[in-house]
């Protein structure tokens, strides 16, 4: 018997791990790291998987010299 439920999962290309699919905004990937590395692979070449870090912090161009005023 299937159950077919809403528990609809894929296998996510990248980590191979289960993922849901239904309100995952990051399909068919299980997270958004995921996802980005795969994007990551697709633009190698091009980008370094360095720069798929998540931002955490803001990069200013200002070299932690900010006019305070
Ligand atoms: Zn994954």
């Amino acid at each position: 018997m299937e159950k077919q439920d809403t528990k609809l999962t894929v296998k996510c290309p990248t980590c191979r791990q289960p993922a849901a699919w239904q309100g995952n905004a990051f399909r068919p990937f299980c997270s958004e790291r995921c996802k980005l590395i795969d994007l990551g692979n697709w633009a190698e070449g091009r980008y370094n998987i360095e720069s798929i870090e998540p931002p955490d912090f803001p990069e200013d161009d200002t070299d932690g010299t900010l006019p305070e005023n």
